[in-house]
């Protein structure tokens, strides 16, 4: 479109709703069941109009939508600046996935019975490398989800600059309580299908929650076994003996609080002697806490669904990796084995005051009431270790009140960036130690902070950790779509 036409285009806006942003109040309800409210969100009217197709395309699944409207209410800045992000159907195609598969699970327990699960594959966009994403084994995994967590994926694998698309998968079908034979038949039956789809050219899976190193495990002998391929790079977070990469384990973790000492570096602080809240207490939380603690900081909470517990002395990592990762015990024998440790039921960590909030868990676990507790509790930095834990709600309290606030897709970034890593290693038949992978960990979290500091700055908007991830996360992946023409 020429300069003329795009003209005409700005004077239609004008004239329609005024050339500033538009703005709107809306209100929708997440999967738990619980009201989201929204007030005063401002979109670019070009992103505005992609929100609401999005909305008339794919009805009922608030994540997607909750994911979108973050996204596209954070772009505006850059397609205000550069008008060629309106042609070349972009945020058309950016907003619908390359490719979805759905497919049946059938697997046999341990009485017998054939059970049946869904699986889930959005191969979202593939405009910087091969799909990229984790697989999620959890009782609350539809498509919705899988959508969000994909959408999710793209704007943090650019991030990482390291080639990698964005996509997710999974199942609602749940670990917790399955002998390891069931979930051994049932890892074999769900890469009965999706073998057909992944490659390490393709599309590369990893674990996400409820998939570890022994999901991992037999999904990877399953593909080996149907494709008669040792192909190590079609799944990541691999056995250290079998073409996993040292430091994949600890990456998510350990770089989130990479991220939140380099929030704090910038107002003349780092995490030594911070006080910290963590929810969950699977791989992320455990490598958060193992971390926070590294560089000095004292983390007192740790959480999971069943509640979360307190332990003023600080948490002791060894203990809570020996119940969750070796005796896959709940979390309140943390509170039982440790004197001291006090366990609520029923409740999250965000009541305690703390310097840090690191929300580890999973979605929308941190809403309007937490953040106002964290904040009275005298929290100045938050990092998003799982993916969109804060409700939009809660982030706009945290930017009002001046916390230093961190979106999952910039701060968990390391995992990814790690899995990158490990296939970098796959390719090259090659194996780094432990200190130089975590040293390239660390660059990229320190690259990815940077860029998301540099780009909200460039924008006009300082310190906003949301918009300069998404407009960074954006622009990139624009450009190659743009490069690759209309595909
Ligand atoms: P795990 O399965 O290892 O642990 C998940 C933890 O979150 C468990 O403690 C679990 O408790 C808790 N949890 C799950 N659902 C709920 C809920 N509804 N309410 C309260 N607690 C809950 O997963 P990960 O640690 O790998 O993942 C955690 C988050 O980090 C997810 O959002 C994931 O998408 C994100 N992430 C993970 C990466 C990775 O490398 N693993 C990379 C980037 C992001 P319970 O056992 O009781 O269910």
């Amino acid at each position: 479109m020429g300069f003329v036409g795009k003209f005409l285009i700005c004077c239609v806006h004008f004239a329609v709703r005024g050339w500033d942003f538009a703005v709107w109040a809306s209100t929708i309800k997440g999967s738990n069941g619980k009201e989201m409210q929204r007030k005063g969100k401002i979109v670019h009217p070009i992103a505005e109009k992609a929100y609401e197709d999005v909305l008339r395309r794919n009805p009922a699944e608030p994540e997607f939508h909750q994911a979108m409207e973050e996204f596209l209410g954070s772009i505006g800045p850059v397609l205000e600046k550069h008008p060629e992000y309106y042609d070349h159907a972009l945020l058309e195609r950016l907003v619908e996935p390359e490719r979805q598969i759905i497919f049946r699970v059938p697997w046999i327990d341990d009485a017998g019975k054939c059970v049946v699960n869904r699986g889930y594959r959005v191969e979202f966009n593939s405009a910087l490398g091969p799909y990229k994403g984790g697989l999620r084994f959890h009782h609350t995994v539809n498509r919705n989800i899988i959508k969000f967590l994909g959408f999710e994926q793209i704007f943090k694998n650019a991030l990482t600059g390291q080639g990698i698309g964005g996509g997710k998968g999974g199942s609602d079908f749940d670990p917790h309580g399955k002998s390891d034979n069931e979930v051994m038949r049932f890892c074999q039956a769900f890469m009965a299908e999706l073998y057909r789809h992944i490659g390490q050219f393709t599309d590369v899976p990893a674990g996400d929650i409820g998939v570890g190193g022994r999901e991992i495990g037999y999904l990877f002998g399953q593909y080996k076994r149907l494709t008669n391929r040792f192909e190590a790079g079609v799944l990541t977070g691999k056995g250290l003996g079998w073409g996993g990469s040292l430091a994949r384990t600890e990456a998510t973790g350990y770089g989130t609080v990479m991220f939140a000492n380099s929030m704090l570096a910038r107002r003349g602080e780092s995490m030594d002697g911070q006080t910290v809240a963590i929810s969950g207490s699977g791989n992320v939380a455990i490598y958060a806490a193992e971390y926070a603690q590294k560089l000095g900081a004292k983390v007192v909470t740790v959480s999971d669904s069943s509640g979360w517990v307190f332990d003023e002395d600080g948490i002791d990592v060894a203990l809570l990796k020996q119940v969750k990762e070796v005796d896959r015990a709940r979390i309140s024998v943390y509170a039982q084995r440790k004197s001291g440790a006090v366990f609520t039921a029923g409740a999250r960590p965000w009541s305690v005051p703390v310097t840090v909030a690191l929300p580890c868990a999973t979605q929308n676990e941190l809403d309007d009431t937490d953040a106002l507790a964290l904040i009275r509790g005298g929290v100045k930095c938050v990092a998003e270790g799982a993916n969109m834990p804060s409700t939009p709600a809660a982030i706009e309290h945290f930017q009002n009140a001046g916390v230093l606030f961190a979106p999952g897709k910039a701060a968990n970034a390391g995992g990814v960036a790690t899995s990158a890593l490990e296939m970098e290693q796959n390719a090259s038949r090659c194996r780094w130690s432990f200190d130089e992978t975590a040293a390239k960990l660390e660059r990229i979290m320190k690259d990815i902070h940077d860029g998301c500091a540099a780009t909200a700055a460039e924008y006009g908007e300082d310190g906003n950790y949301v918009m300069g991830a998404n407009i960074l996360g954006f622009t990139r992946v624009a450009d190659a779509m743009i490069a690759q023409g209309f595909i």
